[in-house]
């Protein structure tokens, strides 16, 4: 007798392929998750390159995600024990310039967090703080009425029209995008920034920022596929998905290993280009479809240092505005503490390193880090440099409208991952949410809800 053909096939297994499969299983519906990778996690995995452990980038966990957590308490994580509260960031000006330790928990850390804003005037004067607060309000109150509009424009030509100081620019925007998502606001849409924001400002007081205790894919990512799986689903790791079966226009399918298998239904829950690729040859005309496949991407690098010794007295975030380190944290008594010493470094802009040779980046890398106060010279036992060449969608002007819905107009197929419309944007929480809402849309396709 042969086993009957899953109902459910999820394409990737990253947070939003994760989350989805997940409410399937639990369900009942039978899903079989494929991903191409050899762990599962996606941009949140930890793996071994070359024998260093490594991860896809720098992580944080914010307080005020609901969506993840939740997911992660179902599926029988114990959050508190799978996250180190840091609640703090540092700034640092190169050069000799100032520095400062901003709270990020009004409930956790107020001293720091009220202080820390009242204080730090090196790092921006009464009258820097002064000239942000209009540019906050009115970027808030545009995204809630005109998000598109606001996507026309940057970061910096907002700031600019609304007469944020140069040193607030320089020393809190430029972390604020450049250190997040590694594009500089002359280069950031403000919808974007603005929508980014926008979730936490209701949820300011949950406000927190966690490290992971340990590896994503360990500790976060492996558990939810053993969820998964004790609910009667199926996740497969190196299996990729080459194209989809599509017959009368019904998607019907997927192959792999040149392989056909069937299907009820199918999420793509990849990011954003690899989605790209498996629509393309079926939907390419289609207008629904037209959009996000015009969607172009943004690259990623990181690079990954183990250390002879820890290169800072606390493990935190750290951001580096006006050099190559746009973020980067001591990692040594959090996420990897097989190493004396380990730092992850998040580079920008990040077009500029994907063509260089990783000594040379690592050239770059040292150079910055001491105009920043950090002797990682002589001090480096082994590295790696992470290259995501097709990240996130971009986050320049005028692209969140071509952000498609997890529900497609096509039968049998569903979309999740971060880049699909819901107001977490790039983030864990947005994938999370995206793959629940991809599995409302699967419960309605098959007649489950
Ligand atoms: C350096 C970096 C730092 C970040 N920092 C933060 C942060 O601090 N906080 C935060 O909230 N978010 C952060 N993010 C964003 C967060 O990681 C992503 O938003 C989220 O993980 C996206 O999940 P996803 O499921 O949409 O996509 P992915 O994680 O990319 O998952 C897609 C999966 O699909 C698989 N796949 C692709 N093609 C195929 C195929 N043909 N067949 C089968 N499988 C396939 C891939 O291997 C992958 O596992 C960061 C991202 C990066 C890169």
């Amino acid at each position: 007798m042969t086993a009957p053909e899953p109902q459910v096939l999820v394409v990737g297994g990253g947070l939003s392929g994760l989350s989805c499969a997940f409410e399937l299983a639990e369900r009942g519906v039978p899903v079989l998750l494929l991903e191409a990778g050899e762990v599962v996690g996606g941009r949140t995995a930890s793996w071994s390159e070359d024998g260093m452990p490594v991860e896809s980038g720098l992580h944080r966990f914010l307080g005020f995600f609901s969506a993840l957590p939740r997911l992660l308490e179902r599926a029988g994580v114990d959050v508190g024990r799978m996250l180190c509260w840091e609640d703090e960031v540092e700034i640092r000006v190169p050069d000799g310039g100032p520095a400062g330790i901003l709270g990020m928990s009004p409930v956790h850390k107020p001293i720091r967090t009220i202080g820390g804003f009242v204080t730090n005037n090196d790092l921006l004067s009464p009258r820097d703080k002064l000239s942000l607060g209009p540019f906050f309000a009115a970027g808030l109150l545009d995204y809630r009425r005109r998000p598109d509009e606001l996507d026309r424009q940057t970061v910096a030509a907002y700031a600019k029209a609304h007469r944020v100081t140069d040193r607030a620019m320089h020393n809190l925007l430029v972390p604020l995008t450049a250190g997040i998502f590694f594009i500089p606001p002359e280069r950031f849409s403000a919808g974007i920034f603005f929508g980014l924001l926008a979730p936490a400002v209701p949820r300011a007081h949950q406000m927190r920022l966690g490290a992971y205790m340990g590896g994503m894919t360990e500790v976060m990512c492996a558990p939810i596929a053993d969820a998964i799986t004790e609910r009667g689903g199926e996740v497969r790791t190196g299996a990729r998905v080459e194209g989809l079966v599509v017959r009368d226009g019904v998607v019907a399918g997927v192959t792999v290993g040149g392989q056909p298998v069937d299907a009820d239904h199918v999420v793509v829950a990849t990011s954003i280009d690899p989605a790209q690729r498996l629509l393309r040859p079926a939907f390419a005309d289609h207008p629904w479809f037209r959009p996000m496949l015009s969607l172009p991407t943004t690259p990623s690098v990181t690079v990954q240092l183990e250390l002879d010794r820890p290169a800072m007295a606390v493990d935190r975030t750290v951001f580096g505005p006006g050099t190559a380190l746009a973020c980067f944290a001591e990692q040594s008594r959090t996420t990897f503490r097989h190493a004396e010493g380990r730092i992850s470094i998040i580079l920008t802009p990040p077009e500029r390193f994907l063509t260089m040779e990783p000594d040379e980046i690592l050239g770059v890398v040292y150079q910055d880090a001491r105009r920043l106060g950090l002797d990682l010279d002589d001090h480096v036992v082994r590295f790696r440099v992470i290259t995501l060449p097709h990240d996130f969608h971009s986050l320049e002007p005028g692209h969140l409208h071509l952000r498609p819905d997890q529900e497609t107009p096509v039968r049998g197929l569903s979309l999740a991952g971060d880049y699909t419309r819901q107001h977490f944007m790039t983030t864990m929480e947005g994938a999370v949410i995206s793959g629940q809402r991809a599995a409302d849309a699967v419960l309605n396709g098959i007649g489950l809800t």
